[in-house]
């Protein structure tokens, strides 16, 4: 068999969901868009809902759909997208509560999903989703009347935390809903590390389960092991791969590994991907093709059966950073064709 094998540590991810959760003195949700930050969203999800998480989010009602078949009917579905047309029957079917962002969507929930639970997304200064001050304004009575079950924004800038776009939304969510008898949630991962002015009545975070940054005390979740298809010796002098872009400089003794840019091995690691064989590095030569990378394993004592691309200490953000992005993006490209092993317990 020749697909890498992607570990997936459910103890950790639960860890890390208890360690976010005893940062605040509110409930705790989970954020599992995306499969689960490319992880696997059923698993993880009910992993997460082991571990004490009640109320997930997701980008897509879609997405929510395959999270409540999961979950089974007790946990809060929260849908990122709101109540956009042609949702509606799945929103109801589901018992998905959209996170609504405009006066259209609000009117579009109202009329067709009378009585169906749904929160609300104001827009603090980040201008992606959500209501704006007059909106909001024209709207609050007639949609604080119906009972929204929270009233949500998002932090633009919670990685950094001494930009003043913090202190700044803060300010705005406030003055937008200090005085409202409604739950207000506006911390995801960064926003629960700056600390007890960001937590309100209830967090959501995603990337420090996964363990990303900025959580910088999350446990590794995700290990990547590649096999080795096979092995050969070069003479100093010869080339490797696509466009003969490395060249040997000693007798080289060289491992093709089944992996790719397919598999969300980007293509512009070349020069700066590091692989292991255990506690000894390899780098990566050449280009990284499709499916396909060289290593050189000239200075390993025997042929590697494997080579790991994601361990406990090269996590995701190293990998990320290796070819300028970031550790969401890392995990989320990992892509459907590796063998997913879920270890727990
Ligand atoms: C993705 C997302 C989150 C989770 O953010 P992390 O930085 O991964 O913790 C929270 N809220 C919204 C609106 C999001 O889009």
């Amino acid at each position: 068999m020749a697909t890498g094998q992607l570990t997936i540590d459910l103890d950790a991810l639960a860890a890390n969901w208890r360690a976010l959760d005893a940062r605040t003195a509110v409930p705790t949700g989970a954020v599992v868009k995306a499969d689960g930050y490319g992880l696997g969203a059923e698993r993880v999800a009910r992993a997460l809902a082991r571990a004490g998480a009640r109320t997930f989010y997701v980008a897509v009602a879609e997405e929510g759909a395959a999270i409540r078949q999961a979950l089974g009917p007790g946990p809060e579905i929260r849908v990122f997208s709101g109540h956009m047309a042609g949702d509606t029957e799945m929103l109801a079917d589901l018992a998905l509560t959209p996170m609504l962002t405009s006066i259209e969507q609000l009117t579009r929930h109202l009329e067709s999903l009378p009585g169906h639970p749904f929160g609300l997304q104001l827009d603090t200064g980040m201008n992606r989703l959500g209501l704006e001050w007059q909106d909001w304004a024209a709207v609050a009575v007639i949609a604080l009347g119906q009972r929204p079950v929270v009233l949500m924004s998002h932090l633009a800038c919670a990685d950094e935390p001494d930009h003043p776009m913090n202190p700044y939304q803060l300010d705005v969510f406030h003055r937008m809903t200090d005085g409202v008898s409604v739950p207000r949630c506006l911390a995801a991962t960064g926003g629960i590390l700056l600390g007890p002015d960001y937590h309100f009545d209830e967090t959501r975070p995603g990337i420090g389960l996964y363990g990303g940054l900025p959580f910088e005390g999350a446990a590794p979740v995700a290990r990547l092991d590649l096999p080795v298809v096979q092995c050969r010796d070069l003479a100093a002098g010869e080339v490797v791969g696509y466009g003969n872009s490395w060249q040997a400089e000693r007798p080289t003794r060289l491992a093709t590994v089944s992996g790719g840019y397919a598999d969300g091995l980007h293509r512009a690691l070349q020069g700066e991907l590091t692989l292991w064989f255990g506690d000894t590095p390899c780098p990566a030569v050449g280009r990284v093709s499709m499916d396909l990378i060289t290593v050189d394993v000239t200075d390993l004592a025997e042929d590697p059966d494997w080579l790991s691309v994601l361990t406990d200490s090269q996590g995701v953000d190293a990998l990320a950073a290796a070819c300028g992005t970031i550790g969401y993006e890392m995990l989320t490209s990992l892509g459907a064709r590796y063998a997913r092993r879920y270890a727990s317990g």
